[in-house]
């Protein structure tokens, strides 16, 4: 099913390997980003030197003008059939005892707040009960939600595991409305995102330690994302899809 996707954090890292692959799985895409406005632009440029349209929507997905923003952007491409619920981001290595309240209330509105605001806004589009033709969303999740990120960011990884749940619900909620809901759940990626933590060194430092050796790429994940969208999905709901190297 092609047509018009929206990946959120769509301008580097994971999403947009994800932009660049549904683009060149048939999808126009909507690149939506927070600050960096050339990465975004590099990848609305890969998408469309594929054949596809892409625009970049800047906004925050904790903010609910700007998620309307973001979908009224792609209203303008066409129909929407897809939602990545890519963006995230991580904090500073502290142990619970040490977080502020900002801390928290900014970790749980993008990671939460914001994929909760975006799915609800896709879904009131693609559901048949809301006169849609269907769709899918996948969500990203993070190894963290299982691992708990103790002594690093379990405030990070107790919003993964808030995705999980909210995949999963969302996913019997809408189950007959023509919307599939999946998430993936990354292991360690070779993404800027640990230097946005202040952690630059994070990957080479556990690469010996993850099972495969070797940290996983970006693409590797899209791939997952591409597929949880894909037909060949049909049947896959309420799924969380390690993508982990077996971490
Ligand atoms: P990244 O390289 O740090 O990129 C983050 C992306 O999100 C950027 O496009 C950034 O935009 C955007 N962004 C940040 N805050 C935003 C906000 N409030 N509203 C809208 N966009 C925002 O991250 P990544 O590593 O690709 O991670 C993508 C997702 O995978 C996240 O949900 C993360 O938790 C999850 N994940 C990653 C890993 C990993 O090892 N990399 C592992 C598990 C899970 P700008 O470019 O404008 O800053």
């Amino acid at each position: 099913m092609s047509g018009v996707a929206i990946v959120t954090g769509g301008s580097r890292g994971i999403g947009r390997a994800a932009a660049i692959l549904l683009a060149e799985r048939g999808y126009d895409v909507v690149v939506n980003y927070q600050a960096n406005a050339q990465a975004a632009a590099e990848t609305v440029a890969a998408v469309e030197a594929l054949g596809r349209r892409g625009a970049a929507v800047r906004g925050d997905v904790g903010s609910e003008a700007d998620v309307l923003a973001i979908f009224a952007a792609a209203d303008a491409l066409g129909r929407l059939t897809a939602l990545v619920n890519n963006a995230g981001v991580v904090d500073r290595p502290q142990r619970i005892d040490e977080m502020s309240v900002e801390r928290l209330e900014r970790m749980f509105r993008i990671n939460l707040t914001g994929s909760f605001l975006c799915a609800r806004e896709a879904v009131k589009r693609m559901s048949t009960r809301h006169g849609g033709q269907g769709g899918g969303i996948v969500n990203l999740s993070s190894a963290a939600a299982v691992l708990t990120a103790a002594g690093q960011y379990v405030d990070y990884a107790a919003s993964k595991a808030g995705i999980d749940v909210f995949t999963l619900g969302l996913a019997r909620e809408v189950a007959a409305e023509g919307i599939r809901v999946n998430a993936v759940r990354p292991g360690i990626i070779d993404t800027e995102i640990h230097a946005s933590g202040g952690l630059p060194d994070r990957v080479a430092q556990m690469r010996d330690q993850l099972p495969m050796k070797r940290e996983g790429t970006a693409h590797e994940v899209a791939l997952a994302i591409a597929w949880l969208l894909s037909d060949e999905a049909s049947y896959t709901n309420g799924s969380v899809l390690n993508v982990t190297g077996g971490r």
